[in-house]
C-alpha cells in the first residue's frame, strides 16, 4: 500500500514540475507571450489593380541540409530530399512559368551551397524572389547562445552573393523561432517573416509591447502538405488536400485578403501532387482580381498602404 502511494506521488510531481505555468502570475503570463505578439492587421482597402485577394504562393526548397545537420550521410535517404533539388523544383518552375505567376523559395545556404543550378533555375525567368531559411536547416530553440545569429548570418552571406541580393524575407527553419529571432529578424534588417500563425491575413508583429514595423505574412499547418503527404502523413490521397487549399483560397477570396501556400519541391514536386498544383493555380487564375505576388512584392505593397 505504502509503495503504490508513493509510486502515486512521484507521477503526480512529476507531472507537477512539467507544468511550470500552473505556478505562474499573471504577470508572468504576460510577459510568456509577450516576445512576439499580434499588432496591426495589415489587410489593405484594396489590392494592386483592385485586386481582390493577394496569393503568394511559397515553396520551402529543402533538400539534403536538415539530414546533415543531424549528420546524416546515408545515399538512400538524402537522395530522397536530393529529389527536390533533381526533379521537384524544376517541375513546380515549369508549372509557374505555364501561368506566368511568381513565387517565393525560402532556401538554406547549404542547400543553395549544394545545388547552386537549382538557384539559377529559380532565378532564371527574374518572377521568383528567395528568401532565408537559415544556414542548415537548425532548430533555432535548441541552438546555443550567439550560435543563431552566427548560421543566420552564414546564411545571408551565402544568399547574398549567390543571387546577388540580399534577402528580404525570413522564414524559421522548421517555422520555430527561439527567445532570439524576433530581435533577430530585425537587427538583420528583414521586411518580413513568414513563420508564424496568429491571423490568416497580414499583420505587423508586436514584440515585447513595441510595433516592429516587421510585416508577418502568417502560414498555417493545414497550408502545407508536411504533415499529410510526408513519410507519417495522414492523407489518403493528395487530392483532398487540394481540395482543403482550395476552400481556403475561396475563403481568402471572399475575405478579400490574402492565401500564402507553403509547399516543399521535394514532396509536393512528385507526380501526384503536382497534378493537384497545377490545377489548383489554374483554378485561381480563373478568377477574376487575384494578385499573384512574392512575399517581398506583397510586404511592400502593405507597408505603402499602411503609411498612407
Ligand atoms: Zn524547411
Amino acid at each position: 500500500m505504502t509503495k503504490v502511494i508513493a509510486v502515486v506521488c512521484v507521477v503526480a510531481c512529476a507531472g507537477a514540475q512539467q507544468q511550470p505555468g500552473t505556478k505562474w502570475t499573471d504577470q508572468q503570463i504576460r510577459e510568456a507571450v509577450s516576445a512576439v505578439r499580434v499588432g496591426r492587421k495589415l489587410t489593405p482597402k484594396s489590392w494592386p489593380n483592385n485586386s481582390r485577394v493577394a496569393v503568394c504562393l511559397s515553396f520551402d526548397d529543402d533538400t539534403e541540409a536538415t539530414l546533415l545537420r543531424d549528420g546524416t550521410t546515408s545515399p538512400t535517404t538524402l537522395s530522397a530530399s536530393d529529389f527536390g533539388a533533381e526533379s521537384g523544383t524544376g517541375r513546380i518552375l515549369a508549372m509557374l512559368d505555364r501561368y506566368q505567376v511568381p513565387a517565393t523559395f525560402f532556401v538554406t545556404g547549404v542547400d543553395a551551397l549544394l545545388h547552386p543550378e537549382m538557384l539559377t533555375a529559380i532565378l532564371k525567368s527574374g518572377r521568383h524572389e528567395v528568401g532565408a531559411h537559415g544556414w542548415i536547416h537548425e532548430f533555432p530553440p535548441r541552438l546555443a547562445e550567439g550560435e543563431e545569429e552566427r548560421l543566420l548570418d552564414k546564411a545571408i552571406d551565402y544568399l547574398t552573393k549567390a543571387t546577388g541580393k540580399r534577402p528580404a524575407g525570413y522564414r524559421a527553419p522548421s517555422w520555430a523561432f527561439s527567445p532570439d529571432t524576433m530581435d533577430l529578424i530585425r537587427k538583420k534588417g528583414f521586411l518580413y517573416d513568414s513563420s508564424l500563425q496568429a491571423l490568416d491575413e497580414p499583420y505587423e508583429i508586436v514584440a515585447r509591447g513595441e510595433n516592429t514595423g516587421i510585416v508577418e505574412l502568417a502560414i498555417d499547418w493545414t497550408l502545407t502538405e508536411t504533415p499529410y503527404l510526408g513519410q507519417n502523413g495522414r492523407m489518403p490521397s493528395p487530392a483532398l488536400l487540394f481540395e482543403l487549399y482550395k476552400e481556403e483560397f475561396d475563403g481568402a477570396y471572399k475575405e478579400g485578403t490574402l492565401f500564402v501556400l507553403t509547399l516543399h519541391p521535394y514532396m509536393s514536386g512528385h507526380r501526384a501532387p503536382m497534378q493537384h498544383l497545377d490545377a489548383l493555380v489554374a483554378y485561381m487564375k480563373s478568377k477574376p482580381g487575384v494578385w499573384f505576388a512574392t512575399g517581398e512584392q506583397i510586404t511592400k505593397y502593405l507597408k505603402a498602404a499602411a503609411a498612407k
